[in-house]
């Protein structure tokens, strides 16, 4: 479904005395228009000019513009070429749109920049676009107080309307209509139940694109036929180009409207016949229903769409119920992901600190940097929270720049309280980050202004941190590697590495996931895990690599670990993160001082 746009349309901008010269296809078409809709009026070819430009801006968006085109059939109305006011709308009026779908159909696809398939397709949905947008400022001005006039003109009231509500193509009630309907449902007063099914032909874009518009025409028609069979009483709406709406008014609850929702998936099941193909589709559909008192018809159009999103997501050919606490969650993690950055500058991210001890001897020869964010509102989250969204955002590289540099300062502190028996400080790194341009001089710059020496910091990295981009991610490891720095790879072993990629890639450490760990928890274990564990920690010692364990949370685990010969633990048995004044302490203890 085509999704509101609230950003400023950029197409308003391009008039047409700033427009590309030379552009001869567009001057063309403005001609052709100005003389069929206003022959007599010398400056309608000025005023047409720019709403042309606008047009053709907003179909050749990327992705298409839906929206835009639509202010631009509303813009078409209010230009003053339809005869003066439109309460004293004339014979001109009255055509000027027929003849501009007409001129556009036939003669505007060079000038909108429109070839090939994809763009019969979207000349076809402009033009729906505009017409929706021309009947629109139509309407809105009926309700401007011009009701009179426009009632005097039954012939035009009447052409507008049917352009204005019915999909021309399948003859279905459109969008407008739908929206119009349920907004009459959740008026005051009339209290009952509402369902909406929003469906989407999964895959029909290859169907048009591979079998022609034609085709893809027919399909749609054929589609809708059975959509209305299946749908019974119920008003079945094409919504968009293969997108169609049922709701159901007086539904007896979700179940109702879900089991509507299975005979239309159904309905499609079967092969269509159209020109000689045998077409299988499916469809996508998402399912909503509510009492409509405390509810408003956009919430209700809104969560189909969302539910509709999710059924695409999972594959299609499904349908799917409108979760308000997932929709409620999906919005949290995108304000999360919107307002890091302002987190950041604020101050509110934390470190945490957890020990790396050595199985041996219980000294803690490193300490695991672990970022936490204190939310003004949601209070203190974990990185599983909040990782992953600044990966997509792109906060991760100011983050990550905090933590190291927090990190680096802090075990420069530790160096100055511990001498000799300081642990080094082990951060984790992004795939992101890694293959950043200036990664590297800026972890090179961070030792230097804090004076830390490079062997007291590591670096974690993942196995898709260096799959990614191999060529830039070992690039930047080797470099970090001949400046001193250590280097782990982290969570080994549920990724796909091989013996031959581990020996090439220049790591001082193994950490070994800690799903590996879980299963050395009991005293009668399966044996397969510990062989699994043994042969790891064998591997990275014959490629001269320490081996962290991660995830050991009783003494169990710490003493089979012990006796496989692995180097480090980490895990509550020695202690969950905590504040950087704690690791100085632990330190001391294990030093016995
Ligand atoms: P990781 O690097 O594998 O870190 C170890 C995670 O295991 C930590 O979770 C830690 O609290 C948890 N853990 C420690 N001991 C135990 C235990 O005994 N049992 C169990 N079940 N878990 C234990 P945390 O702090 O939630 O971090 C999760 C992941 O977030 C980290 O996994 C790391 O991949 C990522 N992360 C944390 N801090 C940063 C950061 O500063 N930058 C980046 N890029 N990622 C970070
Ligand atoms: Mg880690
Ligand atoms: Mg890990």
């Amino acid at each position: 479904m085509v999704v509101a746009r609230s950003l400023p349309d950029p197409t308003e901008a391009i008039s047409a005395p700033s427009a590309p010269s030379g552009d001869d296809a567009v001057d063309a078409l403005a001609r052709r228009w100005a003389q069929l809709i206003s022959p007599e009026d010398p400056s309608s070819r000025a005023r047409l000019d720019p709403l042309l430009r606008r047009l053709r801006a907003a179909v050749r968006a990327e992705p298409f513009w839906p929206t835009a085109v639509r202010r631009v059939g509303a813009a078409l109305l209010s230009s003053g070429l339809p005869d003066g006011p439109f309460g004293a709308v004339g014979p001109a009026a009255e055509d000027v749109l027929p003849t501009t779908l007409r001129l556009l159909r036939t003669e505007g696809r060079a000038a909108l920049g429109q070839s090939g398939p994809e763009g019969t397709r979207r000349l076809a949905a402009a033009l729906d676009e505009l017409a929706a947008g021309f009947a629109g400022a139509v309407r809105e001005r009926m309700l401007d107080g011009q009701q009179e006039a426009l009632r005097a003109n039954g012939e035009l009231r009447s052409q507008l309307a049917q352009a204005s509500l019915q999909d021309r193509l399948t003859r279905l009630p459109n969008r407008s209509l739908t929206e119009q309907r349920l907004r009459a449902e959740f008026a005051p007063g009339a209290a009952r139940r509402v369902g909406l099914c929003a469906l989407d032909v999964d895959g029909f874009k290859a169907i048009n694109e591979g079998l022609g518009h034609q085709v893809g025409n027919q399909l749609l028609l054929a589609v809708a036929g059975r959509l209305q069979l299946a749908a019974g009483p119920h008003l079945v709406s094409r919504t968009g180009g293969d997108e169609f709406a049922v709701l159901v008014v007086g539904s007896e609850g979700c179940d109702d409207v879900c089991r509507l929702a299975d005979r239309l998936l159904a309905a499609l099941a079967s092969p269509f016949l159209v020109a000689g193909h045998s077409l299988t589709v499916s469809a996508s559909i998402g399912v909503t229903e509510t009492a409509t008192s405390g509810a408003c018809p956009e919430e209700l159009m809104r969560a189909a769409d969302v539910a509709l999103s999710w059924a695409k997501g999972r594959g299609g050919g499904r349908r799917v119920v409108f979760d308000p606490e997932r929709d409620a969650g999906e919005a949290a993690r995108f304000a999360l992901r919107a307002g890091m950055r302002g987190g950041i500058e604020r101050g509110e991210l934390r470190l945490a600190f957890q020990p790396l001890v050595a199985l041996t001897d219980g000294t803690v020869k490193g300490v695991e940097a672990l970022v936490r964010w204190q939310h003004p509102e949601q209070g203190l989250l974990g990185p599983a929270q909040f990782i992953e969204p600044a990966e997509h955002s792109g906060a991760i590289v100011p983050l990550g720049r905090w933590v190291l540099a927090q990190a680096c300062r802090r075990a420069a502190q530790w160096r100055s309280e511990l001498g000799a028996q300081a642990p080094y400080v082990s951060v984790n790194v992004s795939p992101v980050q890694l293959t950043e341009r200036a990664w590297v001089h800026e972890v090179t710059a961070v030792l230097q202004e804090t004076g830390l020496p490079p062997e007291l910091l590591q670096l974690e990295i993942t196995e898709q941190a260096v799959l990614g981009d191999e060529a830039a991610a070992r690039q930047a490891l080797v470099a970090l590697r001949s400046a001193g720095v250590r280097l782990a790879l982290d969570d080994f072993g549920i990724g796909y590495s091989g013996l031959a990629w581990l020996r090439r890639l220049p790591v001082h450490a193994l950490k070994i996931d800690g799903s590996f760990i879980d299963g050395l928890r009991h005293p009668a274990a399966d044996p397969v895990d510990e062989a699994i564990v043994r042969a790891m920690v064998e591997m990275a010692h014959v490629l001269g690599l320490e081996v962290t364990a991660e995830w050991v949370e009783t003494v169990v685990q710490a003493d089979r670990l012990t006796q496989l010969g692995c180097d480090l633990g980490q895990g509550r048995w020695f202690g969950d993160a905590g504040p950087a004044g704690w690791v100085t302490e632990l330190c001391r203890r294990r030093m016995g001082s």
